[in-house]
Order: C-alpha cells, then sequence, then structure tokens
C-alpha cells in the first residue's frame, strides 16, 4: 500500500461568474466569505477624504459593496467582491463606511454603472429577486426612472 502525501486540489472558482447560484448563497448563508489581508501604502490617497493615512488611522481595503452585503443580499460571488472596481482605499475610521454602498438604491447603482458592475438588470438572479426585493425594486427603478 502507497502511502503519499496528499496534495492541495486545484481551486475551481466561479468561472467569471458575477453572481453566486441559489446553491452557493445559500452556503454563503452558513458561513461569511472570507475577508482577504490588507495591505497600506504611505503613497495613496483615501478615496473619502483625499488624505494620507496615520498611524491611529490608517487607509485600509474598502469595499463599495461590502461582504456581507454583497453575499446575502446580492448574491455576488467572492471573486466579483474582490474586483479591483469594487476595492478602495479609505480610513479605517469614519471613511470606510462613507465609501460602502448601504441603501438599495446605492447598491443597484453600483451594480449598473459601467465603472462599477455595468450589470443589466436582467442578469440579477431570479432567486434574488426573491430574496432581496429591495434591491430589485432599486434595480427596476433604474431601469425606468419614474417620469
Ligand atoms: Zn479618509
Amino acid at each position: 500500500m502507497s502511502d503519499t502525501n496528499l496534495k492541495p486540489l486545484k481551486k475551481n472558482g466561479f468561472e467569471g461568474r458575477t453572481f453566486l447560484t441559489e446553491a452557493e448563497w445559500k452556503t454563503y448563508r452558513r458561513a461569511r466569505a472570507v475577508r482577504y489581508a490588507q495591505t497600506d501604502d504611505s503613497t495613496v490617497l483615501c478615496e473619502s477624504c483625499g488624505k494620507k493615512g496615520t498611524k491611529k488611522n490608517p487607509l485600509q481595503n474598502a469595499h463599495k459593496i461590502g461582504h456581507a452585503i454583497g453575499t446575502d443580499h446580492v448574491g455576488l460571488t467572492p471573486e466579483a467582491l474582490l474586483r479591483s472596481y469594487n476595492i478602495v482605499k479609505a480610513h479605517k475610521s469614519e471613511c470606510n463606511r462613507k465609501v460602502e454602498a448601504k441603501t438599495p438604491s446605492e447598491i443597484a447603482d453600483f451594480l449598473v454603472r459601467k465603472d462599477g458592475y455595468g450589470i443589466s438588470i436582467e442578469e440579477f438572479p431570479a432567486f434574488m429577486r426573491k430574496q432581496s426585493p429591495n434591491v430589485w425594486k432599486a434595480l427596476q427603478a433604474i431601469e425606468a426612472p419614474p417620469s
């Protein structure tokens, strides 16, 4: 009987998809997606206030659509949450919260904006329309603005 060391399996990833499938979404509802380590760069300025980071209040990676909202209420894949347009630098205190989309209309706006996810509303998964009716309503309001 041969006994060799187990090798790590190659990760399958999400095939570049923006949205989770319903089965994946249900899995992420069981545990939060992992946040990745952050690095500080003293030449970078805060997206919110335009100032440098300090020892007391360093700059951090801030998500325009955060992990918790992004998975639970939008159904985004972890890969989609890490796309460069979703991550900006902001001060740990105060500014980090200011750059994050919090309301359904802020989230819907960032999903359709060309400098954001750039989706059309038809791409928002059918199961998420039921799970997250407020985001779905906000997406529909962008598509057909009140006259
Ligand atoms: Zn700031």
